[in-house]
């Protein structure tokens, strides 16, 4: 492999064991990717079924656009979504995380379609965002094991909600992107932050 896909690899794999750390992909769950070229598409992709704990460069898999593997292995099964959100939005990199408060939440606004999330100073981490009035709509999908019609699924939302800077699947996880994979990074933490602060002010509330 290239010494720019290494990189890559490398990037993603110390992604994964920070993610993992915080317990945002316990027991395999989750997967990352970032895209290696466009023409023809060639994405860097976390392997299937691997601990992301101990996540190494090796287990980084370059895909085509059908999800297949180039150089042999098993890609994660959630591949098609990634190349479904890096055409539908030009992303570079594409993180998807099963924390616990993401998994709750996207339970608990499913009925209202996504989560409506405002006033918060960490908003400003999205990309674009200047202000803590900012309004972000982080839509919610009803899980699917049927992965192509799961990635048509996300592509409406996508089309739909031009402005979201991610997206939960239903008692699943969260997905969001970036330009490159320090600004997808920044994104999940900031998502990451923003629905525990929700869900722990729901519970205080509650009391
Ligand atoms: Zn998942």
């Amino acid at each position: 492999m290239s010494d720019g896909f290494d990189h890559i690899a490398e990037g993603l794999a110390g992604v994964a064991r920070g993610f993992h750390a915080r317990g945002w992909l316990l027991g395999t769950s989750g997967n990352l990717s970032a895209v290696i070229q466009r023409q023809p598409l060639q994405i860097a992709m976390s392997a299937s079924g691997i601990d992301k704990g101990e996540l190494r460069a090796e287990q980084i898999l370059s895909i085509d656009e059908n999800a297949r593997a180039t150089g042999g292995g098993k890609p994660s099964d959630e591949s098609l979504l990634h190349i479904r959100i890096v055409k539908e939005r030009g992303a570079g990199a594409v993180l998807h995380t099963h924390s616990i408060w993401n998994t709750i939440l996207s339970d608990t606004y499913a009925g209202a379609g996504g989560i409506r999330i405002e006033g918060y100073e960490m908003l400003k981490g999205l990309q674009g965002v200047r202000t803590h009035e900012h309004a972000e709509w982080l839509p919610i999908v009803e899980n699917s094991q049927d992965m192509p019609a799961l990635a048509e699924m996300i592509g409406e939302t996508l089309k739909k909600h031009k402005d979201a800077h991610g997206f939960l699947l239903r008692r699943h996880g969260l997905y969001s992107w970036g330009e490159n994979l320090a600004q997808a990074k920044r994104h999940i933490e900031i998502f990451e932050f923003l629905l525990e602060t929700i869900g722990r002010t729901l519970r205080i509330r509650e009391q």
